[in-house]
């Protein structure tokens, strides 16, 4: 889960990185207060959980009070990449002489953290990625040992940050730890004219496994970027959306993760996939083809099941019963195998539902459903 920018900088704030003074608001008239408050010239900043927000118009100086107030009520009016802006951050003004960027990503492959810093700052590090390689230093940080003040100092060496920063990146390596992020990312981290180092704007992925104890951010952070991941975790279902055009449902996390490279080894790609866990009642496969039916990229829809505790017999008629509420618009190929699959395909075949079609082996099911994806 991602934190809003104003969420993030509390963070900063708590671990001792400094920060603009600012306040939040979803109000104009408020806007034209807090400006007041903060000393009359203020940036305006659209609070999205999207990066960007600068090039979209999305943060914006105000002389005065009175202009802060148009500001905040132009930008409260704005959608930027498919957010549309609730609230917005006022801050003082910071006097910048330098822009860097500083964070740390969780490496799953290499199963460590991964320091990036770059004292080309300010811009999306992709594009200082992509045009200046050199530009942009990327240092492991074993998460056992931690960013110690060494550890620190050698990243931005590597950056070619001034040793002033070094402070900075150990706070920040406790503000990931201590918060159980996946991400923490500043940028710019800015020094000033006057000498100081502040994180002009943050970036913080929560690890959504440890939110039990990171109940703080509540209901307002739980917002998904994903309408239908929203949708699916309302319901309770493990949905993950994906680029591609096959839907994939199945039941548990290790046929599912095979099931997608099944997938893609013929030739498609999986649009999305779904869990459904152990028991898949008809109200669950209901609820999971609702959920995988509304992705407008979804071509195709491969069920792949192999019964254990909940019989093929039980899922089948979990199916059936779900085309009675769900109107099936795409193709669905269905594969079950394990306990009882023989009197599930008898069920699957009496329904006689015209875009329905089963398949034997995973192998056969997913070629199949690869091919009406990719069908013209
Ligand atoms: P983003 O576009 O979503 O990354 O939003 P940022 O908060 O990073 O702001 C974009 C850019 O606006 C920064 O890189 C700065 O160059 C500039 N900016 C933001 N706040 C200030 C400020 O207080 N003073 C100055 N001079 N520039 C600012
Ligand atoms: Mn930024």
């Amino acid at each position: 889960m991602d934190l809003y920018e104003h969420q993030a900088r509390e963070l900063f704030a708590e671990h001792g990185i400094l920060v603009p003074r600012a306040e939040v608001t979803d109000s104009p008239e408020e806007a034209r207060e807090i400006a007041r408050r903060l000393g009359g010239r203020v940036v305006v900043k659209a609070q999205v959980k999207t990066g960007g927000r600068g090039k979209a118009g999305g943060v914006r100086f105000a002389a005065d009070p009175a202009a802060a107030e148009l500001t905040a009520r132009q930008i409260l009016g704005m959608v930027i990449k498919g957010h549309p802006v609730g609230t917005v951050m006022l801050a003082r003004p910071v006097d910048i002489e330098t822009e860097f960027y500083v964070s740390y990503v969780l490496d799953r492959a290499a199963g460590r953290f991964l320091a990036i810093a770059s004292a080309e700052g300010g811009t999306e590090i992709e594009e200082v990625a992509a045009a200046r390689p050199a530009a942009v230093a990327r240092i492991p940080v074993d998460p056992a040992q931690g960013v110690t003040s060494a550890k620190a100092g050698e990243i931005a060496a590597a950056a070619g940050l001034p040793a002033q920063t070094a402070d900075v990146l150990v706070r920040l390596w406790q503000v990931l730890i201590r918060e159980d992020a996946l991400l923490v990312e500043v940028n710019p981290l800015v020094r000033t004219r006057q000498g100081q180092i502040l994180a002009l704007d943050g970036k913080v992925t929560l690890d959504d496994n440890a939110s039990f104890r990171q109940s703080r951010w509540g209901a307002e952070s739980t917002e998904h970027g994903d309408p239908l991941e929203a949708a699916a975790a309302a319901k309770g279902l493990n949905y993950v959306k994906l680029d591609g055009e096959v839907g994939i449902i199945g039941n548990g996390a290790g046929l599912v993760m095979s099931t997608l490279d099944v997938v893609a080894g013929c030739g498609a790609r999986p649009a999305n996939f779904l869990d459904i866990g152990g028991g898949a009642s008809a109200e669950i496969m209901a609820d999971g083809l609702s959920v995988v039916l509304s992705d407008p990229a979804v071509r195709s829809v491969l069920v792949n099941v192999f019964g254990g505790i909940t019989a093929c017999d039980a899922v089948a008629d979990g199916i059936v019963r779900a085309l009675d509420t769900v109107r099936l618009t795409k193709p669905l190929v269905v594969r079950l195998d394990g306990n009882n699959a023989a009197r599930g395909r008898e069920i699957l075949d009496a329904r006689r539902h015209p875009l329905v079609q089963q398949a034997t082996t995973m192998d056969g099911a997913a070629r199949r459903a690869a091919e009406l994806a990719t069908a013209v």
